[in-house]
C-alpha cells in the first residue's frame, strides 16, 4: 500500500542558480513521519484544483516528528519549474517513502558517497543523519557541481567538517569555484583518476553513487576497475532506468516497431483465413446442388460440407464474465519513476 500524505508549501528558496530547497509542512496529523536517509517520495501540486504529474525527489530533511519534508529541487523543466514557484500554504500531495539507497545502519564500515549535481540530495539525508549520531562510521563526500555562482549546501558541509574528523568531503567546481576561499573546494574537476585513487586507498567501505546517467555509468566503471567489488557500489539513478539495471538487449523503439509489425502480419493473416474459411462453404454449396440447405426454423444452421447435414449454430450474443476482463493496472508515476537500489554492473 502506498501511503498519501497531504502537505502545503512553507517555504521555497533558491540555494544556488538553478538549485531550489522546498520546505513542505503536513496540513493534518496524518505525516510522513518515519523514513531512511536516502529515500524519496513523490510529490505532485494542484493546478486549478487538479493534481499535476508525479515527479520523484530525494528527501534532503531527516525523519521528524513534525513530519516536515525538505526536497532539494534542479529547476528547469515545467515540474520543477512550477513546483518551485508555489506560494506558502499552496496544497501538495506526497506519496512514499521509497527506494532502499540507504546504508544499513549496523555496518561499521566507512561510507563514500560520489554526487554529481543535484545527486547530493540523498547524501544530505545521510549526512545530517549521521551528523545528529555523532558521524558512528567515517563518511567522505566526493561532490561533482558545475559552480556558476555557489555551491549548494556548501556552509553545512563545511560546519559537519569542522565538528567531526569522521566527515571528509571535497568539491570539484570547475574554475568558478575559485571564488571559494574553503579548502574543501576545488577548482578542479572530477576525474576518473581522483575516484581511482580514492578507491585504491578505501579498500573496504561502502560506495554510494547517485547523479546523471554519464556520471554513475563512468564512475561505476572506475570504481570496479579499481577492485571494489559490485556488491558494495550501490547506485541511485534519477532517471527511470538505472544505468547499473542488466542490459537491454532491444531498445523500446525498436521492439515497438516489431511488435507493431508482428500484430499486423498476425492481422493479416487471420482475416484472410477468415474470408477463406467464408468462402469455401459457399463455393462448396454453389457446387453441390443436392445439399439439403433447408434449415430448421428455430435455429440458424451452417453446413458441413463433409456430411452435408446441417449442424445447429447458437445465434446467442457471446458473454464475457468480467472476471475474465483483466483491468490494467492504474497508471502510477511513482512505480514508473521507482529506480530501485542496484549494484553497478
Ligand atoms: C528516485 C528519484 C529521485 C529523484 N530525486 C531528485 C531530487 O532530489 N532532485 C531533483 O531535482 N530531481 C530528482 N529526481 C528527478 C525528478 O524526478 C525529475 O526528473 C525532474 O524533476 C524532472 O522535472 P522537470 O521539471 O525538469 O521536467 P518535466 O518538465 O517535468 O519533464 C520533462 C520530460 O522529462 C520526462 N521525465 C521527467 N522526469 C523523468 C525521470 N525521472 N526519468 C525519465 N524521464 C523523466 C517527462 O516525462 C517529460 O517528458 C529524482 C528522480 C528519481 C527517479
Amino acid at each position: 500500500m502506498i501511503n498519501r500524505y497531504s502537505y502545503k508549501v512553507k517555504t521555497s528558496m533558491a540555494v544556488s542558480r538553478g538549485v531550489n530547497v522546498v520546505r513542505l509542512a503536513p496540513t493534518s496529523g496524518n505525516a510522513l513521519t518515519a523514513f531512511e536517509p536516502g529515500q524519496y517520495v513523490a510529490v505532485s501540486y494542484y493546478r486549478s484544483g487538479r493534481p499535476s504529474p508525479v515527479r520523484c525527489f530525494s528527501l534532503l530533511s531527516v525523519a521528524n516528528a513534525r513530519g516536515e519534508l525538505e526536497l532539494g529541487m534542479r529547476t528547469g523543466g515545467l515540474f520543477t519549474t512550477a513546483f518551485t514557484k508555489l506560494a506558502p500554504g499552496d496544497m501538495v500531495s506526497v506519496q512514499g517513502p521509497f527506494g532502499s539507497f540507504t546504508a544499513e545502519r549496523n555496518d561499521p564500515s566507512p561510507i563514500v558517497m560520489f554526487a554529481g549535481g543535484i545527486g547530493i540530495t540523498p547524501f544530505i539525508s545521510m549526512i545530517r543523519s549521521a551528523a545528529a549520531a555523532g558521524f558512528p562510521t567515517p563518511m567522505r563526500l566526493i561532490y561533482s557541481f558545475n559552480v556558476i555562482d555557489a555551491v549548494p549546501f556548501l556552509d553545512e558541509l563545511t560546519a559537519y567538517a569542522a565538528d567531526s574528523d569522521k566527515f571528509r568531503f571535497r568539491v570539484y567546481g570547475g574554475p568558478a569555484a575559485s571564488q571559494f576561499a574553503n579548502s574543501n573546494v576545488s577548482s578542479e574537476r572530477m576525474a576518473p583518476l581522483i575516484v581511482q585513487q580514492l578507491a585504491t586507498n578505501i579498500t573496504s567501505g561502502r560506495f554510494f553513487l547517485c547523479g546523471p546517467a554519464g556520471f554513475m555509468s563512468t564512475y561505476g566503471k572506475t570504481l570496479r576497475k579499481a577492485g571494489i567489488s559490485s556488491d558494495a557500489i550501490i547506485t541511485e539513478s534519477f532517471m527511470a532506468i538505472a544505468p547499473g539495471s542488466p542490459k537491454k538487449r532491444f531498445g523500446m523503439l525498436p521492439m515497438a516497431y516489431a511488435l507493431t509489425a508482428m500484430a499486423i502480419v498476425l492481422g493479416t493473416l487471420t482475416i484472410s483465413g477468415v474470408d477463406l474459411v467464408r468462402y469455401l462453404p459457399a463455393h462448396a454449396e454453389s457446387s453441390a446442388p443436392s445439399a439439403p440447405l433447408s434449415a430448421p426454423s428455430d435455429s440458424t444452421s451452417a453446413v458441413d460440407t463433409t456430411s452435408n447435414e446441417t449442424v445447429p449454430v447458437s445465434t446467442a450474443t457471446p458473454t464475457v464474465s468480467s472476471s475474465s476482463i483483466s483491468s490494467s493496472s492504474s497508471s502510477n508515476y511513482s512505480s514508473y519513476y521507482q529506480a530501485p537500489r542496484s549494484s553497478v554492473s
